[in-house]
């Protein structure tokens, strides 16, 4: 058993049957509304404009403190009136089609999303609290070389109920939602959420915008903007808008110093190169020390591991608050690269350290399931195509 008395198991792989009511045609999903659309979506069906705000107030707690799903169950709404909501709306979830359990406890979820996609959802469970990884993209538009998404074609963009709904079948899953009358449970289960799944977040701005508001609304799931870190690969544009609009801390995939390597690791950075990223985030509107910007470095054998590496990473980053994460790089099948060895991870870290940035070294969560870090790609498209067929379908070899 984990802290959190999460019962850690043998990898277990089951398929879940739980029916869920697809929308009839006609009506509308609640589920990612901002309380403003909600609102507007109320009064078309009948609510009158002057309790609609109250309505709203009311229906949200249900569906986003309670995790309620049934409008009947809406006791506090007149019977005629939860009649009228059941015609007009719906209150649905992407699907959870299986779950992986790994020996660490990490949970990998295959959601499935309208028009038969998938996307993949993570859960690790660590001392006294649990992150969730979400996907915001079915695949990604970028390739990045290190990346099993990478190699995914991008299918579609989220929409932000199926982001927010991610954390909700989660919370399902891991039985979460308060239970009425139940004292205030403190500790959380899915006390964090990281935008690291499929995609990138930064080309799906404002369905991610409006998931993570609906995720930090506090009559509903209540999770601190602090306590939610999206990881772009830099998508400079959209930098600046992600402290104003969303508020939550950044974390960006750094993975190289010099443009020359960082173009063939991350391809984006042919479009934003480094001092241009740099800039950027010297320019993030929320930096502090308490909500410093976390650097992803991917540890690459050979590639990008060197002590001149890490020295460079310290000089090109000097003046902002920033945290260096190192990722061990994680294979997967086909995968063109290898893992640095420890020794050479750790004396990576200490020249950051000694330099005075914080280097953890993020240990590899739920690998024998293919949940780490960039080995996510939805089970259909999974072996389906290498790398080097698409390469070969878009002449970009
Ligand atoms: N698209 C976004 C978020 C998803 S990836 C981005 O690129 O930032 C989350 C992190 O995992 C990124 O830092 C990504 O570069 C890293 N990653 C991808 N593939 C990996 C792999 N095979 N091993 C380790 N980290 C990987
Ligand atoms: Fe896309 Fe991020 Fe993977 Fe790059 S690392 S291919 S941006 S998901």
């Amino acid at each position: 058993m984990t802290a959190q008395g999460i019962p850690t198991a043998p990898i277990t792989q089951d398929v879940l049957t739980i029916p869920r009511k697809l929308p009839e045609e006609g009506r509308v999903n609640l589920v990612g509304l901002t309380r403003d659309a909600m609102r507007d979506a109320l009064i078309v069906a009948g609510t009158p404009e002057k309790q609609a705000k109250m309505r709203v107030g009311q229906i949200w707690q249900w569906i986003y403190h309670w995790g309620v799903r049934d409008f009947a169950a809406m006791t506090n709404l007149a019977k005629d009136y939860r009649a009228l909501l059941a015609e007009k709306f719906s209150i649905t979830l992407p699907e959870i089609v299986s779950r992986q359990i790994s020996a660490d406890g990490t949970r990998k979820y295959l959601v499935r999303i309208a028009g038969g996609h998938e996307v993949e959802t993570v859960y690790i469970p660590e001392e006294g609290r649990g992150t969730l990884c979400i996907s915001s993209q079915v695949g990604c538009t970028l390739t990045c070389t290190f990346c099993h998404t990478g190699t995914q074609k991008l299918v579609r963009n989220l929409t932000a109920g199926e982001i927010v709904g991610q954390i909700m079948l989660a919370r399902d899953d891991l039985g979460e939602w308060p239970q009425p009358g139940a004292p205030k449970d403190e500790t959380r289960l899915i006390s964090n959420i990281v935008l690291m799944g499929m995609g990138e977040p930064l080309y799906n701005f404002d369905a991610v915008r409006d998931a993570m508001r609906i995720a930090m609304d506090n009559e509903g799931i209540s999770l601190s903007r602090r306590r939610i870190t999206l990881s772009t690969s830099g998508v400079v544009p959209e930098i600046a808008r992600t402290a104003e609009e969303i508020g939550c801390l950044l974390a960006v995939s750094f993975h190289a110093t010099t443009d020359a390597v960082r173009d063939k690791l991350v391809p984006i950075n042919k479009k934003w190169n480094i001092e241009t990223l740099l800039n950027a985030l010297r320019e993030y509107p929320r930096l502090s020390n308490s909500e410093r910007i976390t650097f992803e470095y991917v540890m690459l054998k050979d590639v990008n591991d060197s002590d001149a590496d890490a020295r460079r990473l310290v000089k090109l980053i000097a003046g902002i608050p920033a945290k260096i994460n190192l990722i061990p790089f994680n294979e997967w099948p086909g995968a063109p690269y290898q893992r640095s060895s420890w020794e050479r991870i750790e004396t990576f870290a200490d020249i950051v350290h000694k330099a005075g940035y914080a280097s953890p070294i993020r240990t590899p969560r739920g690998e024998d399931i293919m949940a780490a870090c960039g080995q996510l790609k939805s089970a259909t498209e999974r072996a389906r195509k290498s790398r080097a067929e698409i390469a070969a379908e878009t002449g970009a070899a």
